[in-house]
């Protein structure tokens, strides 16, 4: 984990992110820099590192914000529709919104980000941190971002096809309910437990794989790198 990635402001944080090598693309760096941190991650906000936000949930580590949007940032352009599954926080909601609107003026495109999460009070606290923000309330207002309740293992049908699909919880397998629900071309960036492993097992286990639908419909599978997340389960009774 890159501690020393670490700053004092919103700014400096994406700034040693983008030094290390952690960002790369502009694109995600400008989306990463218009959303403070601090609305999302209130103990350790500028901490690259994963935080409690309640519930069994973490928002992950900014440079994992980072990594996902750079492995979808094909897909994620204005007028981009994605979900994001799993949405905790709501920072990544924010970060891929800021990606799929015309800037500075929205109303060129029909670009819309659905996060899903399956704990109510999650739904609402993302939509509350999305509040702290003028541009935060603007793209709720607007309906470019959009925050539901329900089990993101079946995706959101409703609105479908999906250019993006990010999933912020490690799954069992590669939801063909997910794939579905992919635009050809589209992308997903999921984390999905490696055989054998445990649901709940921390470390260890778990890969991110990148599942593209190409435009003639055929479907890519590539395993890219170990990751640790809080698991995508039942919702708690
Ligand atoms: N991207 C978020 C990650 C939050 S942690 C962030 O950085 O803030 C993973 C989230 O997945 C948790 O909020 C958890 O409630 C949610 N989750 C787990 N299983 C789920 C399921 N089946 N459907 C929807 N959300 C789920």
């Amino acid at each position: 984990m890159a501690w020393h990635c670490t700053g004092a402001t919103n700014n400096e944080l994406i700034e040693n992110l983008s030094r290390e090598g952690l960002i790369k693309n502009e694109k995600v760096k400008k989306a990463m820099m218009a959303v403070d941190r601090a609305h999302y991650a209130p103990s350790r906000p500028y901490s690259d590192s994963p935080q409690p936000i309640g519930h069994g949930a973490t928002i992950s580590a900014p440079h994992m914000h980072g990594h996902a949007c750079e492995y979808l940032i094909n897909h994620l352009k204005p007028g981009s529709r994605v979900l994001d599954i799993g949405s905790g926080s709501g920072y990544l909601t924010h970060v891929i919104a800021k990606l799929v609107v015309d800037s500075p003026s929205r109303n060129g495109t029909n670009g819309q980000v659905i996060g899903v999460d399956h704990i109510q009070e999650l739904v609402d606290l993302a939509r509350n941190n999305m509040n702290k923000s003028e541009d935060g309330r603007e793209l709720l207002e607007t309906g470019v971002v959009k925050f539901i309740k329900a089990d993101g293992r079946r995706g959101w049908p409703e609105g479908a096809p999906y250019d993006a699909i990010h999933v912020g919880a490690a799954a069992q397998e590669l939801h063909p309910l997910l794939v579905e629900q992919l635009r050809a071309p589209g992308r997903m960036f999921i984390p999905v437990n490696a055989e054998g492993s445990m649901t709940s097992a921390f470390g260890g286990g778990q890969y991110i794989w990148v599942v593209d639908k190409k435009e003639d419909g055929s479907i890519q599978k590539d395993k890219v790198f170990q990751v640790s997340y809080v698991p995508l389960t039942d919702a708690p009774k």
